[in-house]
């Protein structure tokens, strides 16, 4: 993959008519954008269907009611108008910013900032998605850095290294989390499992756990109900693509499999040995004791290297943090900070899918080019052709 620089593209890209970066489909820039639109719609439609799919299927339910059912319905098409847009502008702008310029190209007005700005439409999601997008974006930018931090030589991403963030990161994660267990309205958060709340001893009787029964019965059943969703996790993704030979299916199956198993089940092992040992031994709960458990819990990381997993506790941490600091009104009610952040986090990973592909999280290329309709990859193999200078 080439790594196009800020010189790099201002030498080649600079004088390029924006119908060859933008909508090769037509010269003409308003006339381009129906079928921009058109395929920006369509791609938006066919991956939000799957995201909210399975995100329906994961609530669980079965049988919904009309009014859920319109909801469902109705975040289905906010979801979809937000991929459109986000996908469709970034064309309108970017031939707006040239035109602006005076007809020149120019690397930042290219993908980043149109896609700054057009991450204002994350508001068409419904604030309880809102939150997730968010995180999910936050954390895939600190990947971003990290691998170019690596690959200019600043940093090596040693398996020890990567675990250790997520054991710093999975630490102060559950200790705030466990510190939120009071609260009735939770900060919305997707992490591989919710702790329970701190046990209050005035109204305990000999309990000093955080839950109900035996101590080994508790970490077994965590431990085994994990690393039964990590194998069946590895298995569909190893069965299901060679679904039409079940022998070689099966056949195919190797240690590796079990590696997310394993990662899964002791993740929530130690941690819940942690937090048993430290109340017994000292009489009583704490959210304390989530900042050890989680730090060993984290080493359960060897087991499945992900920079990825890595980098989501440290932002799942941070917004929680974020939301302690709303709340000590030590930032502004009126500042949306999340949205901002959103809008810094589009633009960088935007452009990084296109000039710093090497180290652009792999979920950046699925998800561009699914949203428009294959056509980033038509769009991203024209802006190598005039750097080669073929064009
Ligand atoms: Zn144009
Ligand atoms: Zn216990």
């Amino acid at each position: 993959m080439v790594e196009i620089s800020k010189h790099l593209f201002d030498e080649k890209c600079r004088e390029v008519s924006c119908h060859i970066l933008y909508h090769p489909w037509n010269q003409s820039c308003i006339t381009s954008s129906l079928f921009t639109y058109k395929e920006s719609f369509l791609g938006s439609a066919k991956f939000y269907l799957i995201v909210h799919l399975l995100q329906n299927l994961m609530r669980g339910k079965t049988i919904l009611k009309r009014k859920e059912l319109i909801q469902i319905g109705e975040y289905y098409v906010r979801s979809t108008l937000f991929g459109a847009l986000v996908s469709g502008t970034c064309a309108t702008f970017g031939c707006l910013f040239r035109f602006l310029m005076g007809n020149k190209m120019n690397y930042y007005t290219y993908i980043l900032v149109p896609n700054t700005l057009n991450g204002l439409f994350i508001l068409l999601e419904p604030p309880s998605r809102r939150g997730l997008v968010i995180n999910l974006f936050c954390s895939l930018v600190l990947e971003h850095w990290l691998r170019s931090l690596e690959s200019s030589g600043y940093l090596s991403l040693t398996v020890a290294k990567q675990t250790f963030i997520f054991m710093v990161g999975s630490a102060v994660l559950f200790y705030l989390m466990r510190r939120e267990g009071e609260k009735e309205k939770r900060t919305p958060l997707f992490w591989l499992f919710t702790p329970e709340k701190v046990r209050n001893n005035a109204n305990s009787s000999n309990n000093v756990c955080p839950h109900d029964g035996r101590c080994w019965k508790y970490i077994l059943k965590g431990t085994y109900t994990y690393f039964g969703v990590g194998l069946a996790i590895s298995l569909a993704r190893a069965i299901l693509p060679k679904i039409g030979s079940p022998v070689k299916a099966i056949s195919s199956l190797r240690g590796a499999h079990f590696k997310l198993a394993l990662f899964f089940g002791s993740y929530i092992g130690v941690y819940r040995t942690v937090i048993c040992y430290l109340c017994r031994k000292r009489g009583y709960d704490s959210a304390f004791y989530a900042l050890p458990a989680g730090c060993l819990a984290g080493l359960s990381l060897l087991f499945k290297p992900n920079l990825g997993f890595a980098t989501a506790s440290l932002t799942g941490a941070f917004k929680l943090f974020a939301t302690i600091l709303y709340e000590k009104k030590i930032i502004p009610e009126n500042l949306p900070l999340p949205i901002l952040l959103y809008c810094f986090c589009q633009g960088i990973l935007f452009q990084a899918r296109f000039l710093h592909p090497h180290t652009c999280p792999s979920y950046m290329f699925r998800v561009i080019s699914t949203v428009s309709n294959g056509n980033s990859e038509r769009l991203y193999s024209n802006l190598l052709q005039v750097v080669k200078g073929t064009v």
